[in-house]
Parts: structure tokens; sequence; C-alpha cells
């Protein structure tokens, strides 16, 4: 599938799923933002490798998503350096654990501002450029927590909650103007962000990384696998391509079977 020269912004795309789905997005023809906390020289070495595996465009602007004033400047950095922008995918995220009477109030604004109000800023300031380019595609990593709770996650859970909900908004308010937006919400995936939560629980039971790992798919994935970045890479770009046209304001699991039962 081509989506050649269609222009993208990816946050959250130094590592895990938001780098997984910039390098489908590039492989498919994509000119790309990617976007990341800290830059430093990985990131460069990065852009690099990308710009020539790929060969196309590839720019990186890092800074802190809690902020709104920074969302908005990497929409428009982002516009201004890739000449439009077409496809937003908003991915930057983390996670906190704990339950709701022992969750710290500076731990719950993060999360909220991250995974949340980061949606909504860059959202915001992306609509008119798509309006501009008349196409636009806007893709929520939202998560199988976007559908369904677990304990001890409650801004994780709220915030991916709300994500499902601002993707609707989005895709009525968009319907008749050939831009699209999907939450596509992945089961467990093997990132730092799951890496962390495996030696968490390892720590707390006394078990090995990977007897943590087991266990931890055991409980909620039904295929017992995780799903890889370029999984959802792919599916993204489908998301991405005319085909999909009609595919607006979903909820999409890929989630190995967690939100089945
Ligand atoms: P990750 O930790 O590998 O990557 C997170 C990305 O977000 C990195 O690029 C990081 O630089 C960026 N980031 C973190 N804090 C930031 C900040 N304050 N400002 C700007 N950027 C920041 O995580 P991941 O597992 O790839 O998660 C990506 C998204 O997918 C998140 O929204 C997460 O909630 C969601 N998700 C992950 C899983 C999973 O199993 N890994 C499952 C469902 C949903």
């Amino acid at each position: 599938m081509t989506l050649k020269s269609k222009k993208a912004l990816i946050t959250g795309s130094t590592s895990g799923i938001g780098l997984g789905i910039a390098r489908q997005l590039a492989k498919a023809g994509c000119d790309i933002m990617i976007s990341g906390h800290r830059h430093t020289e990985e990131e460069d070495k990065l852009v690099h490798e990308m710009a020539e595996t790929y060969g196309v465009n590839v720019f990186l602007q890092c800074g802190d998503m809690t902020s709104p004033d920074f969302c908005e400047e990497l929409v428009k950095v982002s516009a201004e350096k890739l000449g439009g922008l077409d496809i937003l995918v908003n991915n930057a995220g983390m996670q906190f654990v704990a339950p709701v009477t022992e969750f710290p109030k500076e731990k719950w604004d993060m999360v909220i501002a991250l995974n949340l109000s980061a949606v909504f800023h860059c959202t915001k300031r992306a609509l008119p450029y798509m309006r501009q380019g008349n196409f636009g595609r806007i893709l929520n990593i939202a998560s199988a927590h976007g559908l369904v709770a677990s304990p001890g996650k409650s801004a994780y859970v709220a915030a991916k909650h709300g994500v499902v909900g601002m993707t609707k908004v989005v895709a009525l308010e968009t319907a008749q103007e050939n831009i699209t937006a999907n939450a596509i919400c992945p089961g467990w995936v093997l990132t730092p962000l799951v890496e962390q939560q495996i030696k968490d629980n390892a720590e707390k039971n006394g078990q090995d990384f990977e007897t943590a790992k087991k266990e931890l798919l055991a409980e909620k994935q039904p295929s017992i696998e995780f799903v890889a970045p370029e999984q959802l890479g792919d599916y993204a770009v489908f998301l991405c391509s005319d085909s999909a046209a009609q595919i607006t304001g979903a909820a999409l699991p890929m989630d190995g079977g967690w939100t089945a039962r």
C-alpha cells in the first residue's frame, strides 16, 4: 500500500509502538516527523537511519508533551517542515500504577496531561492543516484500557476512555470532510512502558522476569502473545489509506482477544 508523500506526525515515536508505526508509515512512502521527550544522540542516529532506509524525509522535534504550548509548537513545526500535515498519530503516553487512595496527585495530573490532554491540543492544531489539504487521518493510540479497566490504573484508564470519547467527537465533526479519526486499542505490546510493569511485578512477587512476563500475558491476553509494533504499524497504514475512508469514530482493538471476554 502506498501513502507516497503524505505528511505524518507521530508523537512518542522514538520508542515502542510509535516507532513501529513511524517505520511502517515511512516504508509506505510518508514523510515523517518523529518526536519524543528528550533529544539525545540516539534520536539523531534514528533520523539518519530511517531517512536512509526508507528514502523519505524524516524530521525530529523533542519536548515535553505535558505542556500544551509544546504540543501546539510541535504541530506547527511539523506542518512547516513537512509542508503540510495529512496524518496525526497521537501516541505519546505513560503509565503509573497505584490504588486510587494512594495515587499521587502529581502522577494523576501528568498521566491525564500526556495521555489525554495532549491528544486534544495536537488535534485542535492539526485539523486546520488537514482541512487545507482536503485530507486527514487521525489515529489515537488508546489501549484495551480505553474499553475495559484494570485495578491500579485509574488515571490511565480514565485517560484512555477519554481518548476513545474524543475520537468519536472528532469523527463526527469531520465526517463529511475526507478526514477520519479512529482509536486503536492495543493489548500488551512488549515496549519499555510494559517492561517496567513486568519488572515491578517481578520484584513485588519475587519472580524472575520471564515468569512475570508469562503471568502478565496469561492474566489478560488469551493469545498469550504480545502484539508487535510492526503489526500496529501495518494497521495504521491501512487506516490511512483510501480503502479505510469510511472507517471513522471507531475504537479498534488489536489485543489477542483481551476485550472479547
Ligand atoms: P514507550 O515508553 O516505548 O514510548 C513512549 C513514547 O512517548 C516515547 O517516544 C517517549 O519519548 C514519549 N514520551 C514519554 N513521555 C513523554 C512526554 N512527557 N513528552 C513527550 N513525549 C513523551 O511506550 P509504548 O508502550 O510504545 O506506548 C505508546 C502508546 O501506546 C502509549 O500511549 C501507551 O499508553 C499505548 N499503549 C501501550 C501498550 C503496551 O502494551 N505497550 C498497550 C496499549 C496502549
